[in-house]
């Protein structure tokens, strides 16, 4: 049994009408509305980490009316349903009111150290926020939100969680890329789990409709429930501190993603999180062969927005957004810059700190800068894999560096022999560079090794597990988790797990192309 304390829906203003029909919702921060049922949930996975987490054993987490409850089908003692209401910059333009459209909070639980989590189904039918939409989700992406959500988890990138994948044994019509072909697709529901799912976009709304109550109630009830840290700040300060904190991590989370190369695929500010998480795993994808161009979402395909290398200046707009919104209640908008500020020198610092470590510096020293250019532009020109490269470059003996343990990162074998001369002459120069270091070769790969992981939930092997499930075998959808669960260590017998992309996935839909349909 988990204790509910449902503070969102106790302090914050709530939708009068509780009829579930598409609307805007003024004067109001959520909407009462009760998940849909489903014909026949089955759950295929869960977390066994984040049910511990919660308090929950796994047999209760399996029983029946836990299993009915994951699936929306009925809610447990002291759960209580709503969807929030909130806006976004979409694609760089203000989008009005978005809410949850599928996403729908069975409550906040708070577990035996007493820390507070808010639990929520996303497929599980509509909301007052869902414009035409249906408000359900396919197993597909469903499958790649659960494992991803757990896949970064155990990276240490800070993200949402996943509880539960349950098929619901019902149909979605999708039109998966947008082009006519819309096909009926097997129904899930995940159900995710975070201290606060709570938005950029969040506060974005009440700001754009000039509602200046509503959105200083927000506020309060965000830094006091989700930042105490920040209860004994002065009142007159406290808004510009919790601001800089948002700023630094979201820097903090820009430079993971660098590092670990994830591509979110849709940054707009609804999917920013205000605790600087990882959120709404769509159109995401892994760089596989180095690229900093590269988004895997196909809706995004021509302006490339949100590809890898522009991550962290998008984040930084995206929270330029968020000052935009708050300025409407601080007491000087113009300090509001000294949090972007602290971005700029906070994801500075963070990066360095971090490639120091993916390249095994001891640390950063200002001309590593030229060196660590010089490599990336070099992965992008031969194609080279990003997670393998960073892996066998801790294999390198300096004293007799190899290349040709880098040969199996190469997507093209033509192109390793074209790019040799131009590693060879990059290897010396960064043997030179670790050697000026005086570090025994172990600590040096250990922390390499910390640093770039050997499992990443490439876009193939998740598209694997979907494919399979598909046809009713949910098994690699659990191997899968299994594997990501210890993404820096090697794993012998799971190889398979840590190889390059293979050509057939090249340009397949759902390995290096996706939509946001789903
Ligand atoms: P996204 O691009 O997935 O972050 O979603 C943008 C907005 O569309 C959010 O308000 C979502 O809740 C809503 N949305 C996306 N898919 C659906 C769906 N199938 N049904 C209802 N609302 C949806
Ligand atoms: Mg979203």
């Amino acid at each position: 049994m988990l204790s509910f304390d449902n503070r969102l829906v106790r302090e914050l203003p709530g939708d009068d009408d509780t009829r579930n029909h598409p609307r805007q919702v003024l004067g109001a921060l959520w909407s009462p509305v009760m998940p849909t049922p489903v014909a026949a949930p089955r759950l295929l996975a869960y977390s066994i980490e984040m049910a511990r987490e919660l308090g929950l054993d796994d047999d209760e987490l399996k029983s029946p009316p836990w299993v009915a409850a994951l699936a929306g089908n009925a809610l447990l003692p002291g759960m209580t349903a709503y969807a929030t209401c909130y806006g976004g910059h979409q694609f760089g333009n203000w989008a009005r009111q978005l809410g949850d459209g599928r996403a729908i909070y069975l409550g906040e639980t708070v577990n035996g150290a007493g820390q507070r989590f808010e639990l929520q189904l996303k497929g599980a039918g509509p909301t007052p926020y869902s414009r035409s939409a249906d408000g359900r989700a396919v197993l597909r992406s469903s499958i790649r939100e659960f494992l991803c959500s757990e896949a970064m988890h155990h990276l240490g990138v800070p993200t949402t969680r996943a509880l539960s994948l349950v098929s619901t044994g019902e149909a979605v019509r999708r039109d998966m890329f947008y082009d006519g072909h819309a096909a009926d697709e097997p129904g899930a529901v995940v159900c995710r789990i975070a201290p606060s799912f709570m938005r950029f976009g969040h506060f974005e709304l009440p700001a754009a409709r000039g509602d200046q109550t509503l959105l200083r109630q927000l506020v309060d009830f965000c830094i006091a429930r989700d930042f105490p840290e920040l209860d004994s700040v002065p009142d007159d300060e406290r808004l510009l501190r919790w601001f800089v904190e948002i700023c630094e991590r979201t820097a903090r989370l820009m430079v993971h993603w660098m590092r670990v190369g994830f591509v979110h695929g849709v940054m707009n500010t609804d999917n920013m999180s205000i605790l600087g998480l990882t959120i709404d795993y769509g159109p995401y994808g892994w760089v596989d062969d180095f690229d900093p161009g590269w988004t895997p979402n196909t809706t995004d395909g021509a302006g490339r927005r949100y590809c890898f290398a522009r991550q962290p200046v998008i984040a930084r707009w995206n929270l330029e957004r968020l000052a935009d919104a708050l300025s409407l209640i601080a007491a000087e908008p113009v300090a509001l810059t000294t949090g972007l500020a602290r971005y700029d020198e906070c994801y500075n610092a963070q990066f360095r700190q971090a490639f120091a470590a993916k390249f095994g510096f001891a640390a950063w020293r200002d001309d590593d800068a030229a060196l660590v250019e010089e490599i990336l532009a070099l992965l992008h020109a031969a194609q080279v894999d990003m997670s393998l490269f960073f892996r066998s470059l801790a294999l390198i003996d300096i004293d007799v560096p190899d290349l040709t343990l880098l040969h199996h990162a190469f997507y093209q074998p033509a192109l390793f022999d074209q790019h040799a001369a131009a590693f060879s002459a990059w290897l010396a120069r960064w043997t030179g560079r670790v050697r000026s270091d005086n570090e025994p070769a172990e600590a040096r790969a250990a922390r390499m090794n910390a640093a770039n992981p050997r499992y990443v939930l490439r876009n193939y092997l998740a598209q694997q597990a979907i494919d399979r499930a598909e046809q009713g075998d949910a098994t690699m959808i659990n191997e899968l988790l299994e594997t990501m669960r210890h993404p820096y260590s090697e794993q012998p017998g799971r190889d398979a797990f840590a190889a390059r992309r293979p050509e057939w996935a090249r340009d397949k839909a759902g390995c290096s192309m996706l939509s946001c349909s789903s």
